[in-house]
């Protein structure tokens, strides 16, 4: 089964998002738990933690079913150690909100290495920041999104994917996002059966489907292989409509958090509505 989505604004709290979640009749959801362009936040507070999951189980949704993005100034892969730390601290900090909202899965960017080092060492940052992570805080899966490769982030080849998941020390703490905009524009076709099924054949060797712990479904406005980050509403772009028809009649994505970050919100409930008319 299918749980399709989008990520809903949380401003004014996020019990918020459960509510706008609804609304457009979701049945998963992303979120940031605090302003995403911002390194602090106050702390969450009772009364909103209270109003959050009392919101949450009229929507029915399932925490499997909700994907939480951490702030983008986030980079785990920093070439300068200050700087890596204060992204650590960020990164737990954001994981630290999802264990108090009972949310089993914390979505980010790998990491940029600013072209100060290697890809391979902003690799070994990454995996090194994720496993002293996974240390000091429990339950929540740190799930790895792949990128575009704009400007100087990994994590657009599924071999990068790959890299930091056999690093990673309790593999039960890690999982996989991919964002089918982020594919697209990396090299990966997705646009007809056959290039469909190579490309997820390639991410099954490579990654393995068992980490697949959620998506983001995005079409997108520049070319294949481009390596530019940006979104479009679905069917109106590069990829076109047959690529989000065979994510809906692929098992690999049963059960996992599907999730619109298309660029109109306003057309997102008939999005998910499509998207759901193409279930066979
Ligand atoms: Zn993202
Ligand atoms: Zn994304």
């Amino acid at each position: 089964m299918k749980y399709v989505g989008a990520h809903v604004s949380a401003s004014g709290g996020v019990f918020n998002a459960p509510i706008n979640a609804m609304a457009i009749g979701a049945k998963a959801f992303a979120l940031f738990t605090k302003n995403q362009r911002q390194w602090t936040a106050k702390p969450l507070e009772t009364k909103d933690i209270d109003r959050w999951f009392k919101e949450l189980e009229k929507s029915k949704i399932q925490t499997k079913h909700i994907l939480p993005h951490d702030s983008y100034l986030i980079n785990l892969g920093h070439p300068e150690t200050d700087a890596r730390a204060k992204s650590f601290d960020g990164f737990v900090h954001e994981i630290q909100r999802c264990e108090i909202l009972k949310l089993d899965r914390l979505n980010f960017h790998p990491g940029s290495h600013l072209r100060k080092i290697s890809e391979e060492e902003c690799l070994n940052n990454i995996a090194e920041s994720m496993n002293r992570a996974i240390d000091i805080t429990k339950d929540v899966k740190l799930v790895i999104e792949n990128t575009a490769g704009q400007g100087s982030n990994l994590g657009y080849k599924f071999e990068h994917l790959a890299y930091i998941i056999d690093k990673i020390e309790d593999k039960s703490r890690v999982g996989v996002c991919i964002d089918t905009c982020h594919m697209f524009t990396a090299g990966y076709d997705i646009r007809t059966r056959e290039d469909y099924d190579k490309t997820w054949k390639e991410f099954d060797e490579i990654v393995g489907r068992n980490y697949l712990m959620g998506m983001h479904i995005n079409d997108s406005k520049p070319d294949l292989g481009s390596k530019v980050d940006r979104h479009d509403s679905l069917g109106v772009g590069k990829i076109g409509w047959d690529a989000f028809r065979f994510i809906m009649n692929d098992e690999r994505m049963d059960d996992i958090p599907l999730v619109l970050e298309t660029i109109n919100e306003e057309i997102w409930a008939q999005e998910i509505e499509t998207l759901y008319s193409f279930v066979k």
